[in-house]
């Protein structure tokens, strides 16, 4: 695949999910004065150059948080990207070239996690020098409660710690959709060195639950989470037993020996079924 293809623009009734073959998802929405993209992926391809070919409107650029697949991107734009403030060294340390040039040599192994298919995700011309040296973007620290108005489309920030310490989520107000990030989800990785407690995490949920939120849509999974999902999620934190846990392999924090812990003595092998939560926690969580 040519990097020109590698963005997947698709049209969600009122905003595009822009997926890529690695297996995240940036999201963009079009207001009347600006346009908001949330998140960057990993950026092993021009992503302004794909976001160019949809728009001229001003850009907002959100990172949800601060992991390399999320950040990844920013490089690409001459716009501020609005991060919080407990995430920025976070993104500092996962935009390094090193971290780059793991990543990029990993992508050409990825798994199709559906199917068991190992597959190249880098594009064709693919450049690993201007991949590593992209940089961090220009990161700007964004407090919650902050509000962009971009015309017909008014984007709330609200902080939602638990994966990382400074998670962002972004409130359409209009429609009700929220866009999470990795905050929220069926997996969801809490094992990481500047990942909170479980209090923290579960206060977080909580509070977006309590919401008038009508979809959340994550970084990772393709469809849509709703408020019935929430008691699943709630549940797989507070249940969630180390010691019975499955042991996780991960690029990251790998020395945390993380392990997966489903609810009702689900696998792995019962990801993508029905019913499925999971957080994957180290040791020391509490
Ligand atoms: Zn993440």
């Amino acid at each position: 695949m040519n990097s020109r293809d590698y963005y997947q623009f698709e049209d969600m009734g009122g905003f595009y999910r822009i997926g890529s073959p690695e297996g995240v998802f940036c999201y963009l929405i079009l207001g009347t004065k600006q346009a908001m993209l949330i998140d960057t992926g990993y950026g092993l391809a021009d992503l302004k150059a794909a976001v160019d070919r949809v728009t001229d409107l001003p850009l907002v650029i959100v990172n949800t948080h601060g992991h390399c697949d999320h950040i990844g991107g920013n490089g690409y734009f001459d716009v501020p990207c609005y991060i919080h403030n407990d995430d920025v060294s976070l993104a500092r340390q996962h935009a390094a070239p090193e971290i780059r040039r793991q990543n990029a040599l990993r992508m050409m192994k990825s798994m199709n996690y559906e199917t068991g298919e190992v597959f190249n995700a880098l594009p064709e011309d693919f450049d690993m020098d201007r991949y590593c040296d992209l940089g961090t973007g220009i990161l700007l620290p964004a407090q919650a409660g902050k509000v962009f108005d971009l015309g017909g489309a008014t984007m709330e920030l609200v902080w939602t710690p638990g994966h990382t310490e400074g998670g962002i989520s972004v409130f359409w107000h209009e429609t009700g959709i929220m866009f999470v990030g990795d905050a929220v989800g069926f997996f969801v990785w809490l094992y990481a060195e500047h990942s909170t407690d479980m209090l923290t995490y579960l206060e977080m949920l909580e509070k977006i639950d309590s919401m008038p939120v009508s979809e959340y849509y994550g970084g990772h999974n393709p469809m849509p989470m709703h408020h019935e999902d929430f008691d699943r999620f709630k549940r797989a934190a507070l249940e969630a037993d180390y010691s019975k846990g499955i042991p996780f392999e991960s690029f990251m924090d790998q020395y945390r020996n993380p392990r997966t812990c489903a609810i009702d003595g689900m696998t792995l092998d019962d990801m993508f079924k029905p019913g499925f939560a999971a957080v994957v926690i180290a040791e020391d969580w509490h």
